[in-house]
């Protein structure tokens, strides 16, 4: 499958080659039919997962520091990008601009722009003026546009017709705001390298994986062709040929017959307005002048901004400084073997002039003393060394250091983990590590952390105050916190290593499985410490393969030991048609390298010839299992190229040793490191094969991160494919979270942003409290205790603010009305005196604009992006949640409303200002405001008759702090979106898999039961309806001590049953085929008539459902009043509570646990 770069290249050629001259520009019809097949089926799909999550990160850290933003768009199409961003983000746009020179395109985008409806929005409905909408190409040389100014510029479409795109880009750059925060420059393209000279970008991604699907017949060709090449042919051998050129070049896929496949890589890269800063830098460090060699192939087709080369601490120093002062990342390369150390027009910085080994012996009966002892000789490397430097250097002392099998291999090896093979009697590389400098990324100082000698101790190095934290994420996810000068091992005795391999033809997969067994249980399980074995599946002269190789680590105070088990004679047993190869040898460290059977004996010692390969690693327990031997068996019949192959690395031993926590390495639970490696000809880089060859890797790992047997991922291998965020997920154990929180700390510039992937740091979800009441109860003064309570919050201090809903009334009745807007938001006098007329005045602006209210609500919460939770005052809605939530479905929306006596009422509007007034008489209930004439039922409610905080902040404490608890966040994270179920677009979020997760539903019980409102002790029953109510209503009535009522469909259940009709809600009639309407039943006197019921459903999205269960239980006696309805969780977006209450039943309380966006 070629990628659209190569087809346009080949088409070219072909067109010069058959009739260079019959060409002629695409006429705008054209150009938009082409543009469709691009934008159809997967095309979409670099859409969905790339283009509009990438430039929402952006647009989202840009709008938290903007109220609104102007955009220039550069060849939109016909329609806006920026339209599928989120609502947020589309209502943050103030000022829209665009070139479309396609005339076709620019009327349909304006026709677009404008296209609101009664029930929905403009897609920017915040631009208030009309957009610009230039129909003419993005030119160089136009000075029109010159002296405007935009927050960010967008060249969304491959930058489509501009050829010396680097200059495009400079211009874009002077169109930027000059505001201290500026704009930035964002361009899309399709095609995975784009070099873009020396300009720095600001950020970068790439999404691999794109691809472009056409029909396969003349017309769609004839169509697609021309689009791709820029020109259309006017003769009709050249369109023959381009046809054939197409069908030559795609892939027709099984899965979608008629159609061609083309690969289509999208790259981002946005740049600041230091784009051009690359000059200052390359006054304060050398530069590499070329001769890096960088081995890995996906690292080398980027071309970065530049490779400085620093020859001391302080160059090192300047560039993190010029970095964090140009907004830019920096890539750090070591030895080149991963995907992370060049990225496109990013600064590398090669460590390679770091390459000093000293090895500082202490007493020589201190050798042996093993990696976890505090005493024995060190050996001090520095970052730019090798893997194959240390151990030749160490080795001719007697010492020497864990570390890998490869030579080449450099510092990413043992600053995320390291495994070879002392690993089973010394430990990973990470473990050996006692001490490191470092220079931190958020201030450029030099860190020492640990053991570092006196003699490399470096000038104007410092202990950190977060020393130890900062040691415990260097052990094990060492590239993501700092740059790396030199760590300090601690070494132990080298010793010489007898190598013995078999090599094991096998007939078939029972085979397969007895051998692989056998060799788990009767070899592997068996060794000491001081062995390891190693086995291979791999494909060779037409057999499947399992080569095993066994190491045994001899020092002088550990001779020689007989191998404790015969294993020739267990790999040999089910092999009597074929003698074993075997041969054994004895070699010191250095010798080890070329031991490996990867290297002397597979595939002839790898086809011989130069090759590339890509590779994941996952980890293993009980290869020998019928599942997992079968998956690897069928991971090597699916082999997409002759030469790649599974090694299995034993592991075990002194790796279990330390626990998880200890350092951050935490997956030391295995038995084996399953090496996926796919390995291709290196002429074949960029093609399909390559592209194949990496996929199947990935398939493969999808198959076994499905076994129970797999344990985790290794980190050290994951590089930039977005395929990978799966397995960084994996990557760390449990500490996974903890990594990246204290990424957030010690790299919050992200200047090393391209290094591993790290688990995604759940984040918090926005709680919006509402404080509602009568005037004077006391709102104003309880907000301000609540906010202030929150970044006191001893288990998570949270950012909290307070902002006034009617401020921006108040700002338009005081431009009206000639009012002092200041008196009328501080001076409590003043404000009761206008308020009849600002009443008023709100109702004639609502009366004019019906949507007034949900626009202030929504200016409040988005110019509150920064702050986890917002208390909101100053509403005038009934029922503002089931009014609003739908707005904010990202956040969970609470309304308390603050209530006290009249007495005390009258006392605070009587102390103007003061409003919590120091009466502490008694309230009687006689003069308490009546809630109960409200017509629907507040969140919570807070009775302020004391004076001072201390109650409100009790209050707080129990009722508030609980919605923004961790336990909530670990429910959340255990409900597992599905994409594109139950039918395209939709994200669905698979809440009753709470229940199938460990400690899922245990976790629900006891939210369910601490975060109720009213008293177990009055609740006569728990209702539940199936499915979802059924799978955690028992538990909780369970706990709790209260029966169950069950409600089922019709017919399910016993006579004599009261039931209802239902209506579907359209999305389980998507879900299930069934018909429109279903009836519901429960069990006649089941339930007493006036008792008390809690409703337990799994979720809350249309209501309909809850609306059925309430009817039910009223025609059981049971009245709305004495029922409560609790949900795990709430997709506000469907509007639930709103038909609750339009059915009459807005008294009823609504808890859910968890709020989901979508459906
Ligand atoms: C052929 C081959 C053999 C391998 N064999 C083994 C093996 O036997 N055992 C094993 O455990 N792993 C092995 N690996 C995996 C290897 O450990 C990782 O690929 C590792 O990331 C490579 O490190 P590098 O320095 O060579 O690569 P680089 O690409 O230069 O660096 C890797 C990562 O480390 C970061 N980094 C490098 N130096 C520094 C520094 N000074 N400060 C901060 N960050 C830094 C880079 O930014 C990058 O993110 C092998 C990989 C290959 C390709």
């Amino acid at each position: 499958m070629a990628t659209l770069n190569s087809l346009k290249q080949a088409l070219r050629q072909k067109a010069e080659a058959t009739n260079p001259s019959s060409k002629q520009s695409l006429s705008v019809t054209q150009y938009s039919a082409g543009f469709d097949i691009l934008m159809q089926g997967p095309g979409w799909t670099t859409y969905k997962d790339f283009i509009i999550p990438q430039l929402s990160e952006l647009l989202a850290t840009l709008c938290t520091s903007r109220s609104h933003i102007s955009v220039l768009e550069i060849g939109p199409g016909p329609k806006s990008v920026l339209g599928y961003l989120p609502t947020r983000l589309r209502r943050k746009i103030g000022k829209y601009t665009a070139f479309e020179p396609n005339g076709l395109f620019a009327a349909k985008l304006e026709e677009w722009l404008y296209s609101a409806s009664l029930d929905t929005e403009s897609p920017l409905p915040s631009v208030k003026n009309a957009p610009d909408i230039f129909q003419n190409p993005f030119v160089l040389q136009d000075v029109r546009e010159h002296d405007k100014k935009y927050d960010i510029i967008l060249f969304c479409h491959s930058m489509y017709g501009m050829n010396s795109k680097q200059k495009y880009i400079e211009k874009a750059l002077g169109m930027l705001v000059e505001e201290s925060q500026g704009g930035i420059v964002v361009v899309f393209h399709r095609d995975g390298a784009l070099n873009l000279g020396s300009l720095v970008c600001h950020r970068t991604a790439s999404f691999p994986t794109g691809v472009v699907r056409v029909l396969d017949n003349n017309e769609a060709l004839d169509c697609f062709a021309p689009f791709v090449a820029g020109f259309v042919p006017q003769d009709a051998i050249t369109r023959d040929n381009w046809r054939k050129v197409c069908r030559a070049l795609g892939r027709n896929d099984g899965a979608h017959p008629g159609r061609i496949l083309f690969s289509a890589p999208d790259i981002m890269m946005a740049f600041n307005k230091h784009a051009t800063s690359l000059p200052d830098l390359l006054t304060q460090v050398p530069s590499a002048n070329g001769g890096k060699v960088v081995k890995n192939w996906e690292a080398r087709i980027h071309s970065p901004a530049c490779i400085v080369r620093p020859t001391a601490i302080s160059h090192v120093q300047k560039c993190v400084r010029w970095a964090l002062k140009q907004e830019v990342g920096l890539t750090i390369l070591g030895g080149g073997h991963s995907g992370h150390c060049l990225r496109p027009n990013v600064v590398a910085v090669d460590m390679g002039a770091f390459d000093q080994i000293d090895i500082i012996a202490t007493r020589d009966d201190d050798i042996d003393s093993g990696p976890n002892s505090d005493s024995g000789p060190l050996v001090f490397v520095e970052a730019g060394c090798k893997t194959g430097d240390i151990i030749r250097k160490t080795t001719t002392m007697g010492v020497t250091v864990p570390l890998g099998a490869r030579p080449s291999v450099g510092a990413g090896l043992w600053l995320q983990g390291g495994i070879g093979h002392l690993a089973r009697s010394h430990g990973l590389a990470c473990d050996a590590v006692v001490g490191a400098v470092v220079v931190s990324v958020v201030t450029g100082d030099i860190l020492c952390l640990g053991r570092v000698p006196s003699s490399h101790w470096p000038v104007g190095g410092v202990r950190p105050s977060n020393e130890a934290e900062l040691f415990w994420a260097i052990c094990g996810a060492g590239t993501n916190f700092g740059i790396v000068i030199s760590v300090t091992f601690k070494a132990c005795r080298a010793p010489t290593f007898s190598t013995r391999n078999w090599i094991v033809p096998l007939s078939d997969n029972l085979e397969a499985r007895q051998r692989l067994r056998d060799f788990d249980d009767l070899v592997a399980r068996k060794l000491p410490r001081n062995y390891s074995a190693d086995a291979y599946l791999y494909w060779d002269v037409g057999k499947l393969h399992l080569g095993v190789t066994m190491f045994e680590s001899i020092t002088p105070t550990t001779a020689s030991t007989p191998s404790p088990i015969d294993v020739g004679a267990i790999l040999g047993l089910e092999d009597d048609s074929k003698p074993l190869e075997e041969s054994s040898a004895t070699v010191d460290g250095v010798g080890l390298f070329e031991a490996e059977m990867y290297v002397s004996r597979m595939h002839g010692g790898h086809g011989g010839g130069k090759t590339s390969s890509f590779k994941r690693c996952l980890f293993l327990k009980r290869i020998g299992e019928v599942n997992v031997v079968d998956s690897l068996v069928a991971a090597i019949a699916t082999r997409p190229s002759p030469l790649c192959y599974l090694h299995l690395l034993q592991g075990g031993g002194a790796i279990g040793d330390i626990g998880p926590d200890a350092t951050a390495f935490g997956c030391r639970d295995w038995d084996f490191a399953c090496v996926i490696t796919s390995v291709w000809p290196r002429h074949q880089d960029g093609t399909e094969a390559s592209r194949s060859a990496v996929q199947w890797v990935y398939n493969v790992v999808g198959d076994l991160l499905s076994l129970r047997n797999c344990t985790g991922v290794y980190g050290a291998d994951l590089g930039p494919d977005p395929r990978d965020v799966v397995l960084a997920a994996k990557a760390f154990g449990q500490n996974g979270t903890e990594i990246a929180r204290f990424k957030g700390i010690s790299d919050p510039h992200r200047v090393l942003a391209y290094a591993c992937p790290l688990p995604k740091t759940p984040t918090q979800q926005k709680l919006i409290i509402l404080v509602t009441g009568e005037s004077c109860a006391g709102k104003d003064y309880c907000a301000d205790a609540w906010v202030s309570i929150f970044p006191r919050c001893a288990r998570k201090p949270l950012t909290a603010r307070v902002s006034s809903i009617s401020d921006a009334t108040k700002r338009e009745y005081a431009a009206a009305s000639g009012a002092d807007l200041g008196r009328l938001r501080f001076d409590r006098a003043y404000k009761e005196h206008h308020r009849p007329t600002l009443t008023v005045f709100f109702q004639e602006q609502v009366r004019q604009r019906p949507r007034l209210p949900e626009e202030h609500f929504l200016e409040v919460v988005h110019d509150a992006t920064d702050v986890e939770v917002l208390l909101i005052t100053g509403m005038r809605d009934e029922a503002p949640v089931a009014a609003f939530s739908h707005l904010v479905p990202d956040c969970r929306l609470v309304e308390v409303r603050v209530q006290a006596s009249e007495r005390e009422r009258r006392t605070r509007r009587g102390l103007s200002g003061i409003e919590n007034g120091a009466d502490n008489s008694k309230d009687s209930d006689k003069d308490r405001p009546n809630i109960a004439a409200l017509n629907y039922c507040p969140s919570l409610i807070f009775d302020n008759d004391t004076a001072g905080n201390r109650a409100a902040e009790r209050f707080a404490e129990r009722h508030l702090f609980p919605l923004v608890h961790e336990d909530l966040q670990r429910l959340a994270n255990m409900v597992r979106s599905v994409p594109d179920f139950p039918r395209p677009n939709i994200e669905f979020r698979h809440v009753l898999g709470i229940a199938q997760q460990p400690d899922g539903l245990a976790l629900c019980t006891s939210l369910l039961e601490t975060h109720f409102i009213g008293d177990w002790g009055k609740v006569d029953a728990i209702a539940c309806c199936e499915v979802g109510g059924l799978v955690y209503a028992p538990a909780l009535a369970s706990s709790v001590d209260v029966p169950l009522v069950l409600i089922r469909e019709a017919g399910k259940l016993p006579p004599p049953t009261v039931s209802v009709t239902k209506t579907s809600s359209y999305i389980s009639s998507v879900e299930s085929k069934n018909a429109k309407e279903k009836k519901m039943e429960m069990e006649q006197g089941v339930v007493r008539r006036g008792a008390s019921v809690v409703v337990v459903d799994d979720v809350l999205s249309t209501g309909e459902t809850l609306c059925a269960v309430l009817q039910l239980l009223n025609e059981a006696g049971v009245i709305a009043e004495n029922v409560s309805i609790m949900v795990i969780a709430e997709f506000p977006a469907h509007r639930g509570r709103q038909l609750l209450r339009q059915r009459g039943y807005g008294r009823v309380p609504i808890q859910s646990l968890l709020v989901f966006d979508g459906v």
